[in-house]
């Protein structure tokens, strides 16, 4: 069977279909805090240089963080990285059906 990765690129292109993948992958229940795990979590505008990443503040410890906030490419404004990130999580969500935690980065990426 053949693999449909490189079917998908041409979706994935554009950034916004990256954060949603991301945030799909990251929270397929809801949004929930990384620092206390409420899901009591309302939406807080987009990244200054990143128009598509969601910024999110947490109504039980007034945390805040964004899509990227805990994973590998957090701190980094490079749009390729969270592209390359799209396509680590698509092939890891079909081998293991979860969410890695940011801890593992992709091979030559990081
Ligand atoms: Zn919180």
């Amino acid at each position: 069977m053949a693999t449909p990765d490189l079917i998908n690129l041409s979706a994935l292109i554009n950034d916004a279909k990256c954060f949603a993948l991301v945030r799909q992958h990251r929270w397929p229940e809801g949004v929930r805090c990384p620092a206390c795990s409420s899901s009591t979590v309302v939406r807080d505008g987009f990244d200054e240089t990143q128009a598509h990443r969601q910024r999110y503040r947490c109504k039980t410890c007034a945390g805040r963080f964004d899509d990227l906030t805990g994973t590998v490419l957090a701190g980094h404004h490079q749009p390729l990285r969270v592209w390359v990130l799209c396509l680590y999580f698509m092939g890891l969500n079909r081998k293991r059906g979860r969410f890695p935690g940011g801890a593992i980065a992709p091979a030559g990426v990081a």
